[in-house]
């Protein structure tokens, strides 16, 4: 006996109005009972193949899209989806008497059933997956013609084997990806499960045996699993629904015969499920489970906080009884689970409240539009990954969710390296870590980690993480930890380091001092109030607390106040300016060490004009100017502080030598002011000077590189910002 054989194969009219009564949804009857009296009308005596009177299957589809909760029209139209097609009525008399809605959507039923689906590759049946969406130009559209293959399912059996073949052959390829798509599983399961049984009887009868075999058992393994989660759950969460199943046939048989397992080794061949009012008990009933049950590692998943592509959201995990047999258990709330049995279709059921008002219509129209396109997005994506990116907002489509071997979740930035992994573990992990296996191999340090990665850090007794990571890892607070590390345990070698790298750095911007001389010269400087002594200072440059290439143009500054008063013929190498970021490919104005990622919505590539957003938390994302998230005009958009001048590196490499006069009001400090706005810009400076003039102002002349007009523009922009600062002119 099939799982399905209780679903009656024939639902009549009597059968609808009582479906229809029951649902909570207002409905039009006196228009749905003209479209019955239509469509009985015209298919008149017309027969099934098996002999059954034909009005019986509009009004079965009808029952299949009034379950999914649809709206008056998308029952109407299920009555008089064969009418156009098989009867002599025409569209122009639907219109007149069911309003053009109904008609569009008959129209579209009759047009896509004229498609030629059959056939045998995936590419092909992909492609004729988007024309049926595309083609529809309303999403119910599709939802009645998923209902009709389905009810022809339901009746397959009187047909021809070749006939029931090819139809299972094109709902395998076809619509169950489409109703999963949808995230209608009612309507994917079954399609699967009743073409799966004509695709390979004899595969899906040894699953249904395997099953059958100790029904009683299951029964009551399934009962005594939902007895014991409801005992220990009831005293602290109310209103806890639980209810047990046997995985689709279709799954199971995927996982036998594609994955080459036996029934045994299906984890989640029972599955249990947990229904609760609120997210926050969905985790309660999580902990509580696992405190019953043993939970088989590698085996949770976190859809609430990772929706999968099509909305679907549950906490999944995988637990062994006493007698160590497996069970998945499923943990969602009532919304959850509505969305997840009826997917699209569950929009309608909310939506269909609002429908008697204007702007509830108007919302509904846009709603269609938008799942519509989100569809033909997802189609139009290469995988999942892809998926989930284009429907993730900027925020979330930059996280990787890492699972460690435990089954625990990480969520890191994109782009995060699996030392980013073991420090974010926990600091002793990192310091400790010798290497990393990815999914049972191991791949090297910088390893770019993924969604869905099973991510087990190696680690050695004595701890010595590698200087070198700083550059590799992703992450600010994994950068910050080894430093601290080198900080803290290796200042002798910090200090000849930091030595080391002033020297170098001396030479190359001229600044001619032996090493004799640098005591008295730093501690001219600020050095002497952050730090105690000199060393400090060289430990700190050493272990890259202090970047010099930061402090650069102060110390020249004060280089030429102090050992040379006629500067201006030092002429300055003209080395690349240390930036931020080189591996990305793009320098930030005004931002230093942030993590650069590129949009997925208009993907920027090199040459393009870009602009930054500094996101919350998760570094700047680049745009391009013309990409349809950008404000058109950034200073009346919400946030303009977060939009942030960017440029391509290549372009950075033809600087040019522009010259600034800032007029501002004399005061002191206004000088370093300058300086370390533009520093912090990363701007390199030629010349700094300032001159008094009339009216206690002062004129500040500044000769820079800039890496363009926008650069310019964007550092005059920030420089403007400086108190008393009242004009800056291009010389
Ligand atoms: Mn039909």
């Amino acid at each position: 006996m099939s799982k399905y054989s209780n679903i009656a194969h024939y639902q009549d009219f009597a059968e609808l109005k009582k479906l229809l009564e029951l649902s909570n949804n207002t409905y039009d009857m006196d228009k749905i009972t003209q479209a019955y009296r239509l469509a009985e009308e015209a298919h008149g005596d017309q027969r099934r193949v098996s002999g059954i009177p034909y009005i019986l299957h509009p009004t079965s589809v009808a029952c299949i899209v009034a379950e999914l909760g649809m709206d008056t029209d998308t029952i109407c139209g299920a009555l008089l989806h064969d009418v156009v097609e098989d009867t002599t009525v025409k569209i122009e008399e639907i219109t007149k008497k069911f309003g053009s809605d109904v008609a569009k959507l008959i129209d579209g039923v009759t047009k896509i059933s004229k498609i030629p689906y059959s056939t045998r590759e995936e590419q092909q049946a992909e492609n004729i997956r988007k024309m049926l969406i595309a083609m529809a130009d309303d999403i119910r559209v599709i939802i009645i013609k998923l209902a009709d293959r389905l009810h022809n399912m339901r009746t397959m059996d009187c047909m021809p084997e070749q006939k029931r073949r090819d139809k299972s052959l094109e709902n395998m390829q076809v619509f169950a990806p489409i109703a999963h798509r949808l995230g209608i599983k009612t309507i994917k399961d079954e399609l699967e499960d009743r073409s799966l049984q004509y695709l390979d009887p004899i595969g899906y009868k040894e699953i249904e045996d395997a099953l059958l075999l100790n029904e009683e058992d299951r029964d009551k393994f399934i009962e005594s699993i939902k007895a014991q989660i409801l005992e220990k759950t009831k005293e602290t969460i109310p209103n806890v629904y639980i209810s047990g199943r046997v995985k689709s046939i279709n799954s199971i048989y995927r996982k036998t015969f594609m994955q080459g397992r036996t029934i045994d080794q299906i984890f989640d061949v029972f599955a249990v499920r947990v229904i609760v009012d609120n997210v926050a008990d969905c985790y309660n009933v999580l902990g509580i489970v696992h405190d019953i049950f043993k939970p088989i590692p590698n085996r949770f998943k976190d859809y609430i906080s990772m929706p999968k592509p099509n909305m679907y959201q549950s906490l999944h995990t995988t637990v062994l009884d006493k007698n160590a047999i497996p069970f998945e258990v499923q943990i969602r709330t009532w919304e959850m689970h509505y969305t997840a049995e009826y997917g699209i279709a569950a929009h309608w059921k909310y939506k269909l409240g609002m429908g008697a008002d204007k702007k509830g219509e108007e919302r509904l129209s846009e709603n269609i539009q938008r799942v519509k396109k989100m569809i033909l997005d997802q189609l139009e994506a290469e995988d999942a990954t892809d998926i989930a990116k284009n429907i993730r907002n900027d925020f979330a489509e930059n996280d990787v969710y890492v699972f460690s071997p435990k089954g625990d979740v990480f969520s890191l930035p994109q782009g995060s390296t699996p030392i980013d992994m073991a420090y974010l573990i926990h600091t002793q992990v990192g310091h400790r870590m010798v290497g990393a296996k990815i999914n049972g191999k191991i791949v090297p340090f910088d390893y770019k980690l993924k969604t869905g990665d099973i991510c087990e850090i190696i680690t050695q007794k004595e701890e010595h993480p590698n200087r070198a990571w700083i550059d590799i890892c992703k992450t600010a607070s994994a950068k910050s930890k080894i430093r601290q590390w080198y900080k803290h345990e290796k200042r002798d070698e910090n200090i000849v380091e930091g030595k080391q790298l002033i020297e170098r750095e001396f030479k190359r911007h001229g600044i001619n001092l032996n090493e004799d001389e640098y005591e008295d010269f730093f501690k001219k400087m600020f050095i002497k109030k952050q730090y105690n002594t000199i060393d400090d200072f060289y430990a700190a440059v050493g272990y890259g607390g202090v970047q010099l290439w930061k402090i650069m143009p102060r110390l020249k500054e004060e280089y030429q106040k102090t050992y040379a008063s006629n500067i201006e013929e030092i002429t300055v190498p003209q080395a690349p300016v240390k930036r931020h970021k080189a591996t990305s490919g793009v320098v930030i104005e005004g931002t230093d060490d942030v993590l650069v990622k590129f949009s997925n919505c208009c993907n920027p590539l090199p040459g393009d004009d870009i602009i930054g957003y500094i996101t919350r938390g998760y570094g700047v994302s680049i745009h391009k100017r013309s990409c349809t998230n950008v404000p058109k005009d950034i200073s009346k958009s919400e946030e303009p502080e977060r939009w942030v001048n960017c440029y391509w590196e290549d372009e950075v490499g033809e600087a040019f030598r522009s010259t600034l006069q800032i007029t501002a009001t004399d005061r002191t400090g206004l000088l370093a002011d300058v300086t370390i706005r533009l520093s912090n810009m990363h701007i390199f400076i030629h010349s700094l000077n300032s001159r008094e003039a009339k009216d206690g102002k002062a004129i500040v002349t500044a000769t820079i590189d800039v890496m363009g007009r926008n650069h310019l523009r964007g550092v005059i922009s920030k420089l403007s910002d400086i108190n008393g600062i009242e004009e800056i002119k291009r010389l």
